[in-house]
């Protein structure tokens, strides 16, 4: 058994103290473990007091879209607030400042050869652009290749998003950059899903506007185009982009409930959204579920043996920059990260490459037979959400797998994300399940958790082959 809390005694005085707070701290550790009525309680409450819901319509239909430092987002903070003061739950802000980036009224037109307005979505980080027509050309999906092998110079470059077999998947950010290398005008991206949906996103990891404007077209009308151009036609598109980037102030938004021991176990949702929808299921379902964990929580468990800390990160769709902020912050006080991101009904658990974790799920999974973790418990990191920016810092890190009906994932990241899709059942499976994940692992205190090292971190990454991808998005602050 290994507590790191207690780990200096020289005097007897010193090693009285230290052993009954030993014992203190152990009958605190198991507490939970063996109060099943606890357990029983928040599972009961998670369904029948849910508070999720209607929160999570006030923060859709008052609020809306999120994108952080806009109007909206603050309006969003201010609801979150209000909600946790009526259940008794204080927070506090973690204020920082971003370059931040706002839609304008933008156009996206075929002049040639006919006229239509296109639906266009510029991606985050699309700078500003007076109006120009320029001829369009077709670059496949964009890859090294294609921009040696076709001339995209003072054009408008068409890429798909589809990946054929056998081709490595392009980053949008990566395409871009050599969009701007080749001395093309803009880039437009046929999204792979069909139904008139465009996907926003962010065009870069970095913060700052991209050399060119970039947008999502819908896979109808820039299949269209892909055929007039394939059909040898001269299609010319007009631009206008009215959308930039802005130095604003956001936060994240943190509560704490505080234990035996100050290490933290983080439990996390990024609060921002895309302006386009509503934002509800991303990440409005990550943002409500940690709003009834914190009321669980608060009524059932405040104290525990480590310290557990609610944070709903911001400007996560930016690049990450709240989790970014926090992690830098904190990165010495926190020794384990829960991290929700369009997170349904638990169907099984991540240890993401922390093995050693394995046990405790398994043991988890255990007491919580009757919810069928039907795909168990796997380990398979995955970045590009809150979780990274601890993990890059050596912290265990875990997410879930849930389930999620096609409707709410299909409008990912355009119009449809609104509060229609919500479902009470889905949020409450979350935080039965999650409050309870949460508090165990809060009181796991015969388990030594440990930070990787530099050297750990880096062998971690690579064995998992995520050293590349972070590269590739620069993102990857280590030497090779
Ligand atoms: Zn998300």
């Amino acid at each position: 058994m290994k507590i790191y809390f207690f780990k200096k005694n020289s005097s007897s005085l010193q090693s009285l103290f230290v052993g009954v707070f030993f014992i203190i701290a152990l009958s605190f550790a198991s507490a939970l473990s063996q109060d099943k009525s606890t357990v029983n309680q928040i599972i009961g409450s998670a369904y029948t007091d849910i508070r999720s819901y209607d929160f999570l319509q006030r923060l859709c239909d008052e609020a809306g879209g999120r994108l952080a430092g806009s109007p909206e987002n603050e309006k969003g903070i201010s609801i979150l607030l209000e909600e946790l003061n009526k259940i008794g739950v204080q927070a506090k802000l973690e204020k920082f400042t971003i370059n931040s980036w706002k839609r304008g009224d933008d156009l996206v037109e075929l002049v040639s050869p006919s006229n239509k307005k296109l639906r266009a979505s510029a991606l985050g980080y699309s700078p500003k652009a007076a109006e120009f027509i320029a001829e369009l050309v077709y670059l496949n999906s964009g890859t090294e290749n294609d921009f040696s092998s076709i001339s995209s110079r003072n054009k408008i470059c068409l890429v798909s998003q589809e990946t054929p077999k056998g081709v490595e998947q392009q980053f949008r950010c990566e395409v871009i950059e050599r969009a701007v290398k080749a001395g093309a005008r803009a880039v437009l991206f046929i999204n792979h899903k069909n139904g008139g949906l465009t996907l926003c996103g962010t065009a870069t990891f970095n913060g700052k506007e991209i050399g060119v404007p970039a947008f999502s077209l819908t896979y109808e009308e820039g299949n269209w185009l892909k055929r007039l151009l394939e059909k040898k036609k001269e299609v010319k598109v007009k631009i206008i982009s009215n959308s930039q980037s802005f130095e604003a102030e956001t936060a994240n938004i943190v509560t704490t409930f505080k234990g035996q021991s100050e290490k933290k176990i983080v439990v996390g949702a990024h609060f921002d959204s895309w302006d386009l929808s509503q934002g509800t299921v991303d990440n409005g379902y990550g943002t409500a579920i940690l709003f009834d964990i914190a009321r669980l929580i608060n009524q059932f468990s405040q104290k525990n043996y480590y310290t557990i800390e609610l944070v709903w990160f911001n400007a996560e769709e930016l690049g990450l920059f709240g989790s970014k902020e926090y992690a830098e912050k904190h990165e010495n006080e926190v020794i384990a990260m829960i991290n929700m991101d369009m997170t349904g009904s638990p169907t099984g658990f991540n240890t993401m490459g922390y093995e050693e974790f394995i046990p405790f799920f398994e043991q988890l999974r255990d007491d919580l037979k009757g919810f069928n973790f039907k795909e168990g418990i796997n380990t398979v990191p995955w970045v590009n959400s809150d979780h990274a920016p601890f993990m890059l810092k050596g912290i265990p890190s875990f997410t879930l797998n849930a389930y999620l009906e096609k409707d709410m994932y299909h409008y990912y990241h355009d119009f449809g994300d609104t509060f229609d899709k919500a479902d009470p059942r889905i949020l409450a499976d979350a935080s039965a399940i999650i409050t309870v994940m949460t508090l165990k692992l809060a009181n796991y205190s015969d388990f030594y958790f440990k930070k990787q090292s530099k050297e750990e971190i880096i062998e971690f990454f690579k064995k998992y082959n995520l050293d590349k991808r972070l590269k590739r998005q620069k993102d990857w602050d280590f030497e090779d």
